[in-house]
């Protein structure tokens, strides 16, 4: 993997003008739109890891695309590198709330963190800004929390206190 890009599937696909992509996760596969900007819109497509429901939205870089369709992320941030192919294999869209709950029960998971597609639509955007640049550097942790609550996120699971 080289985040936001994946050689292994992972549950999405993402379909650009004239490419396509393993979509690494749900975080991963929305933020294609948004480092490559020429390939947008792309469409992303999944299914629910609860009930096999296909779902495919067109995301552009733009505005967050349609649907009330959640994403589950199932390992908090302060495990998240631990082992990643677990980490992103485990960041899905499920058709709803419901459709989480009984996959959690199925699988005996402890519940991660659910957002809804604007909250993930927003926290693709900009996370990945620059990474295609030569001389990336990845966020010093204090500006990553400031993204983290900018996009609308909170609590323990993403290391956030206030
Ligand atoms: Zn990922
Ligand atoms: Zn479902």
């Amino acid at each position: 993997m080289a985040h936001p890009f994946t050689a292994v599937p992972l549950g999405f696909s993402v379909m650009g003008r004239d490419a396509l992509w393993w979509g690494g996760c749900a975080w991963d596969s929305f933020a294609l739109p948004h480092l490559l900007p020429e390939q947008s819109p792309v469409l992303v497509a999944t299914s629910c890891p609860a009930c096999d429901t296909p779902h495919a939205w067109h995301v552009d870089d733009r505005e967050p695309p349609p649907g009330d369709q959640v994403a589950h992320f199932l390992v908090p941030t302060r495990h998240m590198w631990d082992d990643v192919v677990h980490t992103c294999g485990n960041q899905r869209i499920f058709c709803s709330e419901q459709c989480v709950t009984d996959w959690l029960a199925r699988t005996g998971n402890q519940r991660g963190y659910v957002m809804n597609l604007p909250t993930l639509w927003r926290l693709a955007s900009g996370w990945y800004a620059g990474r295609l640049e030569r001389g990336y550097v990845r966020r010093e942790p204090s500006a990553a929390a400031d993204y983290l609550r900018g996009v609308g996120l909170s609590g323990p699971f993403w290391g956030l206190t206030d």
